[in-house]
């Protein structure tokens, strides 16, 4: 049974990278003074973490502690960090989670402040390493509450936005629990930096999209949008379900275009395939007739 777990709570090793990672996070400003947590899964009811009161930046393998899956202490001289139930939460809902990074990264915390979902179709990389980026609902941190609050989304995504808070990233392994931080900390950077420039957002279009979305399925990354109906390509529509009260609205950047669902078009070769078809047929379909007048009228109108 133990075999099928790497390390334990004793492993000098994972207890090295759980500082290493702290050490990145404090570097790159993600977490202030004392802010943040780490936590790596070593067992069945084993979990090793930082603890609490303590600079990630400084940390040695002494100082990390080991809780078991309800939060109680197991190991470690310092007490456990407080927020670890959050961490529990996301490792006991998702079993293929061994790894959990929770800080205030500056940029996608300015998302999580001001409530504006995480804009989609804009860079390929974000499509294929990362995807809708739910924003779960503000809770105050530390108790079952507040680790409760990401439920609804751990389907399909490896990070969340903390309202008002932060940000929490999860994976196989700590190194790639961390990257998605960095990945969503560097995008959100972005974002903020375009608004700056006071020009809009330029959306990919829908092959564009399309061709990301069918790339990301052949490299065997999963997407919320591969598993919901009617979920709209850039609308941040997939983790709807998801949320109690009502959706966060784009406000500070423009409306993204609307593109019909992955589902219902799982690639976009069959559906220029599909769209191609009428052309050189001689009973041409109703919807390429509409499609072909209403290119010709906004052709019109443009000259
Ligand atoms: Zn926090």
């Amino acid at each position: 049974m133990a075999s099928t777990w790497n390390g334990g709570i004793n492993d000098r090793k994972l207890k090295e990278e759980i500082c290493e990672i702290g050490r990145r996070v404090y570097n790159k400003g993600f977490a202030a003074a004392n802010d943040g947590n780490i936590s790596i899964r070593v067992g069945e009811n084993e979990v090793l973490c930082s603890p609490t009161m303590i600079c990630k930046g400084f940390m040695t393998p002494d100082d990390i502690c080991a809780v078991d899956m309800q939060g109680g202490q197991i190991a470690g001289k310092r007490k456990r960090t407080s927020e670890i139930l959050l961490h529990l939460e996301i490792m006991r809902q998702r079993p293929d989670v061994k790894a959990v990074v929770h800080c205030h990264p500056p940029h996608a915390t300015a998302f999580a402040v001001a409530r504006e979902p995480i804009p989609q179709c804009i860079l390929p990389e974000i499509e294929v390493f990362m995807g809708e980026v739910p924003l779960a609902p503000y809770e105050t941190p530390g108790g079952s509450a507040f680790a409760e609050t990401v439920t609804p989304f751990l389907k399909s995504t490896n990070t969340i936005i903390l309202t008002n808070h932060g940000t929490v990233s999860f994976g196989k392994t700590l190194e790639e629990a961390y990257w998605k931080t960095e990945i969503l900390d560097a995008y959100c950077r972005i974002l903020i930096l375009t608004k700056q420039l006071g020009k809009p957002v330029a959306y990919l279009d829908e092959r564009k999209s399309r061709e990301l979305l069918d790339l990301k399925k052949k490299l065997g990354f999963d997407d919320p949008r591969f598993h919901v109906e009617d979920c709209d390509l850039c609308s941040n529509s997939a983790f709807r379900q998801g949320y109690k009260e009502k959706m966060p609205v784009t406000t500070a950047f423009d409306a993204p275009p609307s593109f019909p669902g992955y589902l219902q078009k799982p690639t976009y070769e069959t559906q220029s395939a599909k769209a191609a078809a009428p052309a050189t047929n001689s009973t041409p379909d109703v919807e390429a007739l509409v499609q072909a007048i209403t290119a010709q009228v906004l052709a019109a109108l443009g000259s």
